[in-house]
Formats: C-alpha cells, structure tokens, sequence
C-alpha cells in the first residue's frame, strides 16, 4: 500500500503538472474577506468575476460567454425577509412562540406581507407524491388553507429495505424542494418539515444560521400559491405532535406505505406574519474555453460554483463573512488549474469550456440559467464534470463517487483513477441526495451525461480514520458558516488528486470522441436520446 502515492505520482507526472501552490493561491484569495463571501450582488460578485475572468484571460483561455464576453449575466431576485417576523403554532390550546433561526426556520414566498391566522395543520408523512412509484401522500385530501408537516428524506431512508426509493439513498422526491414543489400543487398554504440531523444530512445549526440568508430566484419572481416554508427543530416538532397524542417513530412507520394519507392534526394550527423585500440583483457566470482542434462544435464541460454564502450579519464572534474557502473556492480553483494545465498542453480534439456558476448555493442558479440557455449547445455537450468537492484533504488512497450508478463516465473515472494509483468509493452519505444539490444536476436533468467526485477519506497518512476526523467536523460545524476560512496548513494534496483525476477524464473525453450515456432506466437517458441525432455517428464507447 505504501506504493500507492509512487504510483500516483509518476501517472501525474506525465501530465502537465497541477499544482498544488496555484492551486492554494487561487483558494487564499478567492476565500479572503476581501471578497466578502462571494455573496451573489454583493461587493465580492464583481471581485469574484473580475479575478475569474482576467485568470482565465492569463492562462491564454477564449472568452465563453455572450456577445465574446467572459460572462453569461444571470437576473435573479434576492428575497429579504424583513426583521419582527413571528411564528406560533398552537396545539390543544396551548401557544409555541417559536424564534425563526434558533428553533424553527421561516422562509416566506411572496413579496409583500404575509399574514396567516391560526392555519390548520396536516401531517403528510414523507410529502411524496409519485406517480411512477403510485405514492401519493396527498391523494384525497384537501390540502387548501392548510398548513402540512413533512419529515425529512424518502419513505424507505430508515426503512432498512428497498420500498421503492432506492433504499438508503435519497431520491428526488426526498429533496426538501421536490416536497415544497408536491405540497404547492396539492394546494397547502405551507410547508414545515421536522428537521432530524440523519434525514436532513446536516445539524440544525446549518438550517439555523441560514434562515438569516436571504432566498434568491432567477428572474422574474413568479408569485407563489404555498405562502410559507421552514424548518422545525426536532424537540419542538415532538412536543407539538405529543400534544396531539401523536409519536413520531410511529408516525414514521405509518409514513412508509403507499397507502398513507395526510391526516389532519386535532387541534393544532399555525400562525406566522412577516415582510418580505424583492431586490433585483445581476450577476454572472464566468466562462472561457479552448477551441477544439478537430472536432470545435462538440464540448467537454468542466463547472465549479464560485459564489459562497456572502455578508450575513455577525455570528457570535463578530464575524459576518461566510468566505466558502473549502464550499467552493477549492473547486474554483481546481476548474482554473485544469484549465491552465490545459492551455499549456496539446488542444484537444473537442472544445474544452470551462464554467465558474453563481448562485449555486441559492439553488443551482447560475448553472441552470446556463442549461436553460445554453451557450453551446447540450446535445453536442458530451459530459459535464463538476468540481464541489466540500473537502480540502491530505493526500487519500481514493476518489470518492458522488451518486454512483448512473453513467457510463463512472467507467471511465475509474480507469482514469487507476491509472492514477487511485480506487473509486461510493460516497459516504448516500441518503443525502448529493446527485441532486450541486450544478451538475440541472445538466443531467436535461440529459446530459454529467459527473462529480471529490478525494477520498481513505488517507495515505491515517487511512479512513483520519479522514473522517476532517470532513465529519467539517460537516458539522463549518460548512456555510463564517468558519469555512482559508487554513495555511492546508497541503491541498487531496485538491490536486481531484483536479489530476478531472484533467485526465476530460482529456480522455475530449479526444477519443465517444458519447458517454445513461445507464439502463436511468431516468436521464430518454431525453439524451431524444438529440441523438444531432450527434455525430461517432460510436459509443464500450
Ligand atoms: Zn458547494
């Protein structure tokens, strides 16, 4: 085993080197408080571009945007919600004074005041409403008015058995804003969901700090028929179901059939009031490629956000910049160090770009603007490779696969990575639907055969154990808060794996002209098929 990194580093030399110093460069300045955060529409927007565009500019990299720009503008809207919000829920009686941040959250959805009096509530089990699968929680009942409590994940995350939803695993139809989306159409008012750490795949702090963010949407802001959304911190989600004589283990059990239908909660209601403001905020993608040399019109796309989570007032030590060193100027930085290791290497056949989205943590914003309006053009867009690792580690034994199971570019990673002295493992946390939170995901929803991957935990100094002491305390008390800061102990070793392993696939890619595809019955794979034609008879691999 102690071979391994040998073997690593004499495959990495033969290409042009990534490096590990530019590398922690690109991080320090993108993740300094000079750049405040990279909040989208914030004073660290323009920087972040600015500092994207002229690198790219230096590694001798094409503009990719519009009009010959670097940039793909994105409207959005920036939904404040304004201070003295307030949120009750009353059960046989008895009034909870809940404090949006500290034991609930409130994310309002229409511009202007919200004022709800003493809305009933439903619980709704898992929230799912799946034709394909013949769940609907909602079948049957009037939802109007009324306000539905959800829990977290798909029906079969705890089950311990396969009911449908992939076992472990979450689904879709177990993303918090596929339930909001099943509960608006079925008429509900509002959605609140029981915040359990495993369900939501992170602590409650993280829900908590970010009820003070504000919520954006692409442009224009269409207005919303569910008024309401949040969280419940766990104890107070049992204390109002046991005032309704109900248990929420039980409660789970009865969640996990088909037959299951949303119930109304004797007594129980909610009231809340709140404001909230709409700001127009532009901002951008930043995009830059190089030209294909035999095959110019057909693209290998490698993606990273650059936006973080901006100014959000003070935590309690008095620091207000959420500076995303490692979510995700690490993955910023790889996309440029792939670039430049590219433009100073042989063009490869197809055109590389290279895509830094905004507004990714604002729900895939950036990206999806791109999808929807696409520069180059999808069907000829062979794979997306994206870089949002959420780990800055020492060197590992392994890459780690973020939602296994759905392309054939799974085959190709893993023999890029053993040639790399590498091994693929499945991801760690399965059932926190990682497939569905990064910008890869509006790519593949459109057919588009697209990847993601970060090192490994297996470290070559300490094995697994070692780097589970980094990424799980990570998880826990620094993702998207204003402790996610630049750390100069960092030998970005790990980076430099993930950025080697994403240089070699996409080289790979780019120029052996095959058309990476779908697994059987995955869901993606009809829509690739739907533009086949427009790609080049070129066969597929394998
Ligand atoms: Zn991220």
């Amino acid at each position: 085993m102690i071979l391994l990194p040998l073997v690593f580093a004499a495959a990495a030399a033969q290409a042009p080197a990534i490096s590990a110093e530019r590398i922690r460069e690109d991080v320090r300045v993108l993740a300094s408080d000079e750049f405040g955060g990279r909040g989208p529409g914030e004073e660290g927007d323009r920087r972040t571009v600015e500092y994207l565009s002229k690198s790219f500019a230096a590694a001798g990299l094409e503009p990719a945007g519009v009009d010959g720009l670097w940039t793909q503008p994105v409207s959005l809207v920036r939904l404040d919600r304004r201070p003295g919000a307030t949120l009750s829920l009353a059960i046989s009686g008895r009034t909870m004074h809940l404090t949006p941040g500290e034991n609930a959250t409130l994310a309002l959805r229409n511009v202007g005041r919200t004022e709800v009096t003493e809305a009933p509530l439903v619980f709704g089990g898992y929230g799912v409403v799946d034709p394909a699968r013949a769940w609907d929680a909602y079948e049957g009942v009037d939802l109007r008015g009324r306000v539905v409590v959800l829990l977290a994940n798909d029906p079969d995350f705890e089950a311990g058995r396969d009911l449908g939803f992939e076992g472990r695993r979450m689904v879709l139809a177990g993303r918090i804003g596929s339930k909001f989306e099943a509960a608006a159409k079925a008429g509900a008012l509002g959605v609140l969901v029981i915040h359990e750490d495993a369900a939501a795949s992170y602590p409650f702090l993280q829900v908590g700090s970010g009820d003070a963010v504000p919520a954006f949407v692409l442009a224009p802001l269409k207005p919303s028929s569910l008024q309401l959304s949040g969280w419940l911190r766990l104890d107070v989600a049992r204390d109002l179901l046991a005032g309704a004589g109900l248990e929420l283990e039980s409660l789970k059990r009865r969640s996990r059939a088909a037959s299951f239908r949303a119930f109304t909660i004797r007594d129980a209601t909610l009231s809340a009031s709140g404001e909230l403001a709409a700001t127009e905020v532009l901002s951008h993608n930043v995009l830059a490629k190089i030209t294909g040399a035999s095959r110019p019109d057909e693209y290998v796309l490698y993606g990273a956000h650059w936006d973080a989570n901006g100014r959000n007032g003070p935590d309690a030590k008095g620091d207000a910049i959420r500076n995303g060193a490692v979510d995700n100027a690490t993955g910023t930085a790889e996309v440029l160090e792939i670039a430049r290791a590219f433009a100073k290497g042989p063009r490869p056949a197809r055109t590389l770009v290279f895509a830094a989205w905004t507004a990714e943590e604002k729900g895939l914003l950036g990206a999806e603007r791109y999808a929807a309006n696409p520069i180059h053009p999808l069907a000829k867009t062979a794979a997306v490779i994206n870089l949002d690792p959420h780990v800055v580690l020492p060197a590992a034994h392994d890459i780690e696969l973020i939602g296994g199971g759905r392309t054939d570019l799974e085959l190709r990673l893993a023999e890029v990575a053993a040639r790399l002295g590498l091994r693929v493992t499945p991801e760690a946390n399965p059932e926190a639907g990682w497939y569905f939170r990064s910008d890869h995901f509006p790519f593949a929803k459109r057919g588009v055969p697209a990847i993601a991957f970060r090192a490994g935990r297996d470290l070559v100094d300490g094995g697994t154990a070692a780097g589970s002491a980094i990424v799980e305390p990570y998880n826990a008390r620094d993702y998207h808060q204003t402790s996610d800061e630049f750390d100069p102990r960092w030998t970005f070793a790990g980076t430099v794996q993930e950025a080697t392993v994403a240089y070699e696939l996409g080289r790979a890619l780019a120029n052996d002209g095959s058309w990476p595809g779908w697994n059987p019955g995955v869901e993606y794979a009809a829509l690739r098929l739907a533009s086949e034609a427009e790609r080049s008879a070129t066969p597929r691999p394998r």
